[in-house]
């Protein structure tokens, strides 16, 4: 197999040829087709995250088709398609996992970061953690939906139902929570960094009511706001925004120091929380979900051996929707 490894943090990935891996009992090999470039992947590589596997494979969008079964696996078999998460195991026994809450697991393992991942031709999962995925379907097109689309799910459940929704920072994740959310019948106003005009055509064109900048106060309260950028201040930006009982939720896995701010901004039971990871759960209601409201991703993709680049684009913000490597 190839795979593009991260050795040292902060370094470039190296591409290198590895003994196709086997799976043990419990697990699948999968033959790679696609691999989406999660914001998450950047704050592996830069060291941002505590306690990464190293060497480590990055990617937790993963597409592809079963190539290999390991033994006492008896739900998936050779030649379906499916799709692996960040979410890559949980203990089962931790008072989160009895819970109902394995998104918090005491003892995970997480694709990309701390088990090898999907920028590469193969890779081994746990069974459990595994979503078989429709038979047909573009691959590239479908890499997105695994991390920016569920756990963007993840992050509109918990924002409440309430129609007025705000969107912080308009990547992979919003543009397709943008899409659900009008599918739902809810008002999208979405903020990008200030003079990304194209990024807030994007937005109207994915019916986006409203589209500025973050430090625009939009023409309406918002009923509740969910922040995508990696961006610390954008959150009393978003309690200035949102209207009494209104609530705030941070999307991604790591943020800049929020900036002080004043007690108003948060009086009146306004809300602020994060969400952390995925279940399984939100995976098997994502998915339908995605199907009913004809989720249309927009992608740019990289050949596998030019992870480097896909990396350094969304770094600079230069891309619109969701990055994708895919293996020829
Ligand atoms: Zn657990
Ligand atoms: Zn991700």
């Amino acid at each position: 197999m190839q795979a593009m490894v991260l050795e040292r943090l902060g370094e470039p990935l190296k591409l290198v040829e590895r003994p196709d891996p086997r799976p043990a009992d419990g697990e699948v090999r999968v033959r790679v087709a696609a691999c989406g470039v999660c914001r998450t992947d950047l704050h592996v590589v830069d060291g941002e995250l505590p306690n990464p596997k190293l060497p480590i494979v990055p990617g937790h969008e993963i597409v592809g088709r079963i190539d290999a079964v390991g033994g006492r696996v008896d739900n998936l078999v050779v030649g379906m398609r499916v799709g692996i998460p960040w979410l890559g195991h949980t203990c089962g026994h931790c008072r989160y996992c009895r819970d109902g809450r394995e998104n918090l697991c005491d003892h995970p393992l997480f694709t990309g970061y701390t088990r090898d991942g999907g920028y590469a031709t193969h890779v081994v999962a746990d069974a459990r953690y595994v979503f078989r995925l429709a038979e047909s379907g573009d691959d590239v097109a479908t890499a997105p939906l695994l991390c920016a689309g569920l756990i963007g799910w993840r992050s509109l459940r918990m924002a409440g139902d309430g129609k007025a929704i705000g969107l912080y920072g308009f990547g992979a994740a919003a543009h397709i929570i943008a899409q659900v959310a009008r599918w739902q019948g809810r008002d999208v106003f979405a903020f990008t960094r200030p003079g990304d005009v194209a990024a807030q055509a994007f937005a109207r064109k994915l019916g986006a009511r409203w589209a500025g900048s973050s430090e625009e106060k939009p023409p309406d309260e918002l009923d509740c706001a969910i922040i995508y950028a990696p961006v610390g201040a954008l959150v009393p930006a978003a309690l200035n925004a949102v209207r009494k009982g209104g609530r705030v939720v941070c999307a991604g896995i790591h943020m800049s120091d929020i900036p002080g701010f004043p007690y108003r901004l948060i009086w009146e039971e306004r809300e602020l929380l994060s969400v952390a990871n995925l279940t399984r759960k939100d995976g098997d209601e994502f998915f339908a979900v995605a199907a009913k409201a004809g989720i249309v991703t927009e992608t740019a993709s990289y050949p596998l051996g030019r992870a480097n680049e896909a990396l350094s684009d969304l770094r600079k913000g230069r891309l619109q929707g969701a990055a994708v490597l895919f293996v020829q």
